[in-house]
């Protein structure tokens, strides 16, 4: 079977738990790399440089995209968020499985120039779990948090653009979920399309 590795979206409303299933995946380094985003946001308290995001000014993240250094953009809840194209070609093209973790317009704008790219949207059950922890996670004001909640409503209506949904009920049942999603898509026959090819010349790859 191929070793080309798989371009893996993650999207959910804020406080769905991405961030948090992210890391639980990133355990398995040799299976995933994390793209680190650039942002307009100012850092949370403990977010750091080059980790948590490439914090940057407006008019710096407006030379990048016009200079073509993005692989998708997008305005979210007043900041910019978008994708640094360098590292994912790179990582892909090492056969690695490369995880976004987006909102939403970004992901259908990867969706048009990468249509092999996986899409997966996490959520809680219900729009009053996620409200909770939202809340629980206390990191934004109630302005910020009301304004996050009323674009949670929006967004999952946007939910027929993925390829699943991912219930995060529990952390480890839905990274366990995500684990088995790349599993199945390696095997996919679209993905594997000189199988016939190496077997009939007998050059299988590993
Ligand atoms: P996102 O990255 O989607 O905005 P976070 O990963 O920051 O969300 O999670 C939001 C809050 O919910 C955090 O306080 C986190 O600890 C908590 N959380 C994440 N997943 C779960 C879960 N399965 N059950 C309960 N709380 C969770
Ligand atoms: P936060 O401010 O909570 O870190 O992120 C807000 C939203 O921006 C989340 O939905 C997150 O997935 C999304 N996001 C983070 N990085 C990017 C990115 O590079 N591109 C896009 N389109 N969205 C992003």
């Amino acid at each position: 079977m191929n070793n080309k590795g798989i371009l893996l979206i993650i999207s959910g409303p804020s406080g769905a738990g991405k961030g948090t299933v992210v890391n639980e995946l990133m355990k398995d380094s040799e299976k995933y790399c994390l793209s680190v985003s650039v942002t307009t946001r100012k850092p949370r308290p403990g977010e750091e440089e080059g980790v948590s995001y490439y914090f940057r000014s407006e008019k710096e993240f407006k030379k990048m995209a016009e200079n073509g250094e993005l692989l998708e953009y997008a305005l979210f809840c007043g900041n910019f968020y978008g994708t640094p194209i360098k590292y994912v070609e790179k990582r892909l093209a090492e056969g690695k499985n490369v995880i976004l973790e987006i909102e939403v317009q970004g992901a259908i704008q990867v969706k048009e120039k990468y249509p092999d790219a996986v899409l997966i949207f996490l959520t809680p059950e219900t729009i009053q779990d996620l409200e909770d922890r939202l809340r629980g996670r206390n990191t934004e004001s109630e302005e910020v948090m009301a304004l996050r909640l009323r674009r949670a409503r929006e967004e999952v209506k946007l939910i027929n653009k993925y390829d699943y949904i991912v219930i995060n009920d529990l952390v480890r049942n839905a990274s366990k979920r995500i684990n088995s999603i790349v599993d199945t898509e390696k095997y996919a026959s679209a993905r594997n399309k000189d199988f016939p090819k190496n077997f009939l010349t007998k050059k299988g790859v590993e």
